[in-house]
C-alpha cells in the first residue's frame, strides 16, 4: 500500500517510515510523489491543521492514501504559545534560528522553574475510503538559554525533555533515541496501534 505523508519535512519523513515498518507499506513525500499541495492551515487546533492537510493531499492526489501531522511546542509562561504556530513564530515559515533567537527573547525574564513547555503531535490517516484516524502524542520539558546539539530541527536545541533526565537537549541525541520518547514517536506508535486494527497488515 502506497501512503502519501502531507509534508516534504524529510525529518518527519524519516521518523514515520521508521515508526510504521508494515510490510508492503510504502510512505512517499508530497514531492517524491510529484504532488502540490500546500493549504492555509488556519484551523487554530492541531487536530484541525492535520486534518486541512490530510484532506487537501487526499484530495490533491486524487484519493491517494494520506498521513498528515501537525505538531508544535506549547510553552507555559507563553499561554501556550507558539502552539500551532510554532513553524512561523518569528514570521518567516520554517525559519528555525529566528523562531529560536525569538523564544528566547520572550522567556528572557521568566525564571527556570516557570519554563515548562512541551511538544505536542496530532497525527491524522486518511484511507483510500476517506476513512479517518487520529493519534496524539506528547513529551514534557523545559526551554534552555541557549542552542545546544545539532541533530534534530526546530526548536530540538532548546528544548530539555523531562526523559533525559532534563540536562540534554533533543538535538544533542540521535534521531533513535528522540523518537522513542517524542511526541511524534508517541504518536505514531498510537497510530500504528490504531491502524493494525483497521487494515490488519500482515
Ligand atoms: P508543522 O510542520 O506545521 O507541524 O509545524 C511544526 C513546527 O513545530 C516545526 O516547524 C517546528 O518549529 C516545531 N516542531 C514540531 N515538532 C518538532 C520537533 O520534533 N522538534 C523541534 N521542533 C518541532
Amino acid at each position: 500500500m502506497k501512503v502519501l505523508i502531507a509534508t516534504n519535512n524529510s525529518h518527519k519523513a524519516d521518523e514515520i517510515r521508521n515508526a510504521i515498518d508494515f510490510p508492503g507499506w510504502e510512505f512517499v513525500t508530497l514531492r517524491e510523489a510529484g504532488v502540490e499541495s500546500d493549504p492555509v492551515e488556519d484551523a487554530g487546533t492541531f487536530v484541525g491543521n492535520a486534518r486541512i492537510k490530510a484532506l487537501a493531499a487526499h484530495e490533491a492526489s486524487g484519493g491517494m492514501c494520506v498521513l498528515a501531522d501537525d505538531s508544535g511546542l506549547e510553552v507555559d509562561a507563553l499561554s501556550g504559545e507558539p502552539g500551532v504556530c510554532s513553524s512561523r513564530y518569528a514570521g518567516a515559515d520554517g525559519d528555525d534560528a529566528a523562531n529560536n533567537a525569538l523564544l528566547l527573547a520572550n522567556l528572557a525574564d521568566t525564571p527556570d522553574f516557570l519554563r515548562t513547555a512541551r511538544f505536542s503531535c496530532t497525527l491524522v490517516f486518511i484511507g483510500e475510503d476517506g476513512a479517518e484516524t487520529v493519534a496524539r502524542g506528547k513529551v514534557e520539558g523545559r526551554i534552555g538559554y541557549e542552542e545546544r546539539g545539532d541533530e534534530g530541527f526546530g526548536y530540538d536545541p532548546l528544548f530539555f525533555p523531562i526523559e533525559l533526565g532534563g540536562q540534554t537537549t533533543f538535538a544533542e541525541v540521535p534521531q533513535e533515541r528522540k523518537s522513542a520518547i517524542s511526541h511524534r514517536g508517541r504518536a505514531l506508535a498510537e497510530l500504528k496501534e490504531k491502524l493494525k486494527v483497521v487494515y490488519n497488515p500482515a
